[in-house]
């Protein structure tokens, strides 16, 4: 189903296009005809599903409708947990909206509010905030909420996680009755539950619908993920160590290179551990039959680069390492599948240098949480890797240009309050 039959004006439509947008996603499908008709919203739906087009792209279509706009008034409230969200879903607001008469404005606490306060005496039409700096600015009467058509709380499991529950109260306490209420959440619990029954009670002759998004493929419980930050030279000590110390009965190992397979394996042989490697460069006979020896439990430690191990389905493998941490949040979540299956439990360790920083922010945004690390005595780093920051979003992807740095990923998360 394409967007045009949405029910979007064409200069939504055409910036939608503009971005190479060609269909809607599921939730953009279900949200946008029932927020277009004016239902309250419960959706559970996950960052990366295009849940922001879900709810910015009809709200835009309602303010357009009908322009009216006075000093310090603002038509449309997006609430966010994070600065960082703040600018982001103030850049697609922004994107999508470029044909269109409407003003935009993110504010968001550990700046300085003067010019946000400047912005807002003309009024904004769609207004993206921060609970803490929201409350502020009312405190100063920089705006007023008389003329506010739609709430949309985004992330809203993410705000009660953060305390924000009690801001969140105070400002509902502030909104016209009369407004449409959207909430968005990656996951639904009672306290969600709490802030959307605000949303009942305001409007009971108008209950909330409420849809769900099935969450994208992820990792299962029944694995065990955690980290070491290691520096590249010692990585091969290190799976030494951990084999020989922790008493692996088994290891799937995953990396980058098949001559980086090969030499790992005689590394770890000069430490007297037997594995074997499969990679391109070996026949595929012999991959066949050190994979049948790997399975029959004859070899315990397999050194597999990426595109030889595709294919491999081994009931229970107790454990999966990557060696080198693959480019792809995708194909992360695809190798450590390989263990914890059904009920059984697995284990999944990753190696995560320096250089490896950018790639775990990647795979970390893409579980939506941030890998356990253990510290391994006799291995100190010398590179520290970073805390990795949620959210992340790749260069390649045109992060906006408040939004990330020229690395591609957000200086800081801050949270504000
Ligand atoms: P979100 O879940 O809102 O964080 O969106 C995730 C990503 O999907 C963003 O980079 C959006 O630009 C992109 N996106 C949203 N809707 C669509 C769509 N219909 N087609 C392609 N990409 C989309």
């Amino acid at each position: 189903m394409p967007f045009l039959n949405l029910g979007l004006c064409h200069s939504i439509t055409q910036a939608i296009k503009d971005l190479g947008y060609t269909a809607p996603t599921p939730i953009q499908k279900k949200a946008i005809p029932l927020i277009l008709s004016g239902k309250d919203l419960i959706a559970t739906a996950q960052t990366g599903t295009g849940k922001t087009a879900a709810f910015v792209l009809p709200v835009l279509e309602r303010l357009n409708k009908d322009r009216k706009l006075r000093g310090k008034r603002i038509r449309a409230l997006i609430l966010t947990p994070t600065r960082e969200l703040s600018i982001q879903v103030a850049a697609n607001v922004a994107e999508y909206s470029k044909y269109l008469n409407l003003s935009s404005l993110a504010v968001y606490g550990g700046v300085d509010s003067e010019p946000q306060k400047q912005r807002l005496i003309e009024g904004v039409d769609i207004l993206v905030a921060t609970p803490g700096r929201l409350l502020d600015l009312a405190h100063q009467r920089a705006l007023h909420f008389d003329e506010l058509e739609v709430l949309v709380l985004d992330e809203a499991d993410r705000m009660v996680d953060m305390g924000f529950a009690n801001d969140i109260d105070k400002i509902i306490e502030r909104l016209p009755e009369s407004r449409q209420n959207l909430l968005f959440s990656a996951t639904m619990n009672d306290d969600v539950r709490a802030i959307a029954s605000d949303f009942s009670d305001s409007k009971m002759s108008n209950p909330a619908v409420e849809i769900a998004i099935s969450p994208k493929a992820t990792t299962a419980p029944t694995i065990n993920q955690w980290l070491i930050t290691v520096d590249k030279d010692t990585k091969s000590a290190l799976l030494s160590h951990l084999i020989i110390e922790q008493k692996w009965d088994q290891a799937l190992i995953f990396i980058e290179k098949k001559h980086g397979a090969a030499k790992l394996v005689d590394q770890l042989a000069k430490r007297g551990i037997k594995a074997e490697a499969i990679h391109g460069g070996k026949s595929q006979a012999m991959r066949e039959s050190i994979l049948a020896d790997f399975k029959s439990g004859k070899l315990k430690y397999l050194v597999a680069t990426g595109v030889a191990a595709r294919g491999i389905d081994i009931g229970s493998l107790s454990r999966v390492v990557n060696y080198d941490l693959p480019f792809k949040p995708e194909e992360y979540i695809h190798r450590i599948g390989r263990t914890g299956r059904a009920t059984a439990l697995g284990e999944a360790i990753s190696f995560v240098a320096m250089g490896d920083f950018k790639n775990l922010c990647a795979i970390e945004s893409r579980l939506d949480h941030i890998i356990k690390r253990k510290e391994i005595a006799g291995f100190p780093v010398r590179k520290v890797v970073p805390v990795s920051i949620l959210n992340y979003v790749r260069k390649s992807k045109a992060p906006s240009k408040n939004s990330a740095n020229k690395s591609g990923y957000r200086k800081d998360k801050n949270i504000e309050g």
